[in-house]
């Protein structure tokens, strides 16, 4: 009888400093087309310029 202690693996994602863009597909309100950029995660864009 021996008791083993649970390990809870944590991962810590909010210490990472990479550039974590993603493909975000919206329509650009000014050219009214449907472009894909990567952005940031976050709200979805609404100009295909900055
Ligand atoms: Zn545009």
């Amino acid at each position: 009888m021996h008791d083993e202690p649970e390990l809870q693996v944590r991962e810590e994602k909010q210490h990472t400093r990479a550039v974590n863009t993603r493909e975000v597909t919206f329509t650009c309100t000014v050219c009214e087309q449907t472009v894909t950029q990567h952005r940031f995660p976050g709200p979805v864009p609404q100009y295909c310029s900055n």
